[in-house]
């Protein structure tokens, strides 16, 4: 991997503390993981284990990549357009980490605004998805700045965000409920204000799944 090669490249005899391809201290990752491994009672160092502690180092740069990218940058390229009807874009896959477990949260979200002159590219409200759950997350609140994002970045007359997601953390540990969904929601401008835009949003992202 470039980790190595960079971090190499730079290095005179002395050990640099973080790897240089990002602010991701692979190294420190993989120490904490070598310590959780001997704090449970196993052997890292058992053939199986051996590369774990890297492994999740590398793991968690990836889960993780939204910390270092900033969504509001991605709105910014924006069409001048004249539509005043809503743009709905649904069943957007996303993986997150849960941010009190570490454990992954998988759902989709469902992205409306009703423009107000600038429209964006519907691939850019993917990547907004993408990049706030690639950090550690609560579903709350990734939902709440997707809404803030798309109000505020495109000046929209209002804006319907739906996540729905299943929590690995009530699935496999606590109170073990596999197939239970979470459901958030978070609406602003005409979407709170307008009965007739909120109603239209809700029925089309529970039709046609
Ligand atoms: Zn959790």
């Amino acid at each position: 991997m470039s980790v190595e090669t960079q971090a190499n490249s730079v290095s005179k005899g002395k050990k640099p503390t973080r790897k240089l391809n990002g602010p991701v201290d692979l190294e420190r990752i993989a120490a904490a993981v070598r310590e959780i491994l001997l704090a449970v009672g196993e052997n890292p160092d058992r053939e199986g284990l051996r590369e774990t502690p890297e492994r999740v180092a590398r793991m968690y740069e990836e889960m993780f990549s939204g910390l270092r990218q900033d969504p509001a940058v991605v709105l910014r390229k924006t069409f001048t357009q004249k539509y005043d009807e809503m743009v709905l874009v649904k069943n957007i896959g996303f993986e997150s980490m849960c941010e009190h477990h570490l454990l992954p949260f998988l759902g989709k979200a469902h992205i409306a605004y009703v423009p107000n002159g600038r429209i964006v590219g519907l691939s850019k409200l993917a990547r907004i998805v993408e990049i706030l759950s690639r950090r550690p997350q609560v579903q709350e609140r990734m939902n709440e700045e997707l809404a803030d994002l798309v109000m505020q970045e495109l000046d929209a007359r209002g804006v319907g965000v739906v996540l729905e997601a299943s929590h690995t953390c009530m699935a496999i540990r606590g109170i073990r409920k596999a197939d239970s969904v979470c459901t958030t929601s978070a609406l602003r401008g005409v979407f709170l204000t307008n009965q007739s835009t909120r109603t239209e949003f809700l029925a089309h992202i529970q039709t046609g799944k």
